[in-house]
């Protein structure tokens, strides 16, 4: 199918963007690397009078240290992401995401503001700003905001932008962690997550001092299970504590059951999946940030 007619404006800066959204009066639609909304148009699933192409704004497409954050401008390529030696360093869990992210072609155009503002519950870069605890910049009629991540996805497919917003950068300040892992499954390489766990820990005298585990596939939007974190710091470090783990990030999680997989198979899977990534973390030794 093709689209239906659309007026097409390629803003030169954010500015701008935001009067033509204010203009469309609630019918504009950004487009960003065009991965996920030209199926929608194609389908005519979304019909926008008027679709707003962001990929004449050069001051989106950045990834820079500010700080103890690294910041990514939202028109940046999964690409760069996956290749940035910056992200390799001191975001290391979001670098072996990427590899998951869809296949090259997509990888080449898709954007990180496109992935947020998607908010599709298993892809990764959504789940990588609950990981991370982000913080979205977006800009709007009003001026600039700032959206924590677990605020700004609200449900699948659905994020807490107003129409005229855009999505400007995103901070993600960087943990000091000691031993990290990220797991997925997918039915082929490149598809999107079945489900898939993130965990790096910080470990301390006697146990773990700190721990951040996010989850996707098994929920509406990503998760962070803040519980399951604070039960890993509470206990020691033996050898059945993968296997409690396992138990408790199962117990944390419903998902529903879809054309993919069945919502049992996904938590039993999450729980093979954390089981792992806790091993992996646990043996890290202090080698891995
Ligand atoms: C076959 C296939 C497989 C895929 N597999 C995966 C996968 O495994 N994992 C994964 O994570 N993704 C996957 N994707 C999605 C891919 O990563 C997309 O690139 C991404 O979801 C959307 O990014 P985009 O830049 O292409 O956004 P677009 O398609 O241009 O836009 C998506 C939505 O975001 C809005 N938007 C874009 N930029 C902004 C902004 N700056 N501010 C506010 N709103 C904005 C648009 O208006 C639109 O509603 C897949 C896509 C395809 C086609």
């Amino acid at each position: 199918m093709k689209p239906a007619r659309f007026e097409y404006v390629a803003p030169a800066s954010v500015d701008a963007a935001v009067e033509t959204l204010l203009a469309a009066n609630g019918e504009g639609k950004l487009l960003a690397g065009g991965q996920s909304l030209l199926p929608l148009l194609n389908f005519r699933m979304a019909r926008p009078a008027v679709l707003v192409d962001l990929n004449g704004i050069k001051e989106l497409s950045f990834i820079e240290l500010r700080g103890e954050s690294v910041v990514i401008g939202a028109l940046t390529r999964h690409r760069e992401i996956e290749h940035s030696p910056l992200i390799a360093s001191r975001l290391p869990v979001m670098s072996a995401a990427m590899r998951h992210v869809a296949h090259l072609a997509i990888r080449n155009r898709g954007t990180i503001g496109g992935s947020l503002s998607h908010a599709d519950p298993a892809a990764e870069l959504p789940m990588m700003a609950m990981f991370y605890a982000a913080r979205l910049t977006v800009q709007g009629p009003a001026g600039r905001r700032t959206i924590a991540a677990k605020d700004f996805f609200v449900d699948a497919l659905t994020n807490c932008l107003e129409p005229e917003e855009i999505v400007v950068e995103i901070e993600f300040p960087i943990p000091q962690h000691d031993g990290w892992v990220f797991e997925e499954v997918a039915r082929r390489f490149g598809d999107f997550a079945l489900a898939s766990i993130a965990v790096s820990i910080r470990r301390g005298q006697s146990g773990i001092e700190d721990a951040r585990v996010a989850a996707m596939g098994v929920a509406d939007t990503p998760l962070r299970l803040e519980d399951v974190e604070r039960r890993l710091c509470e206990i020691e470090i033996d050898v059945r504590m993968p296997d409690r783990f396992c138990e408790w990030v199962r117990s944390s999680v419903s998902p529903n059951s879809d054309l993919h997989a069945s919502g049992e198979y996904r938590k039993h899977l999450l729980g093979e999946l954390a089981r792992r990534a806790l091993k992996t973390a646990l043996a890290a030794k202090g080698d891995r940030r």
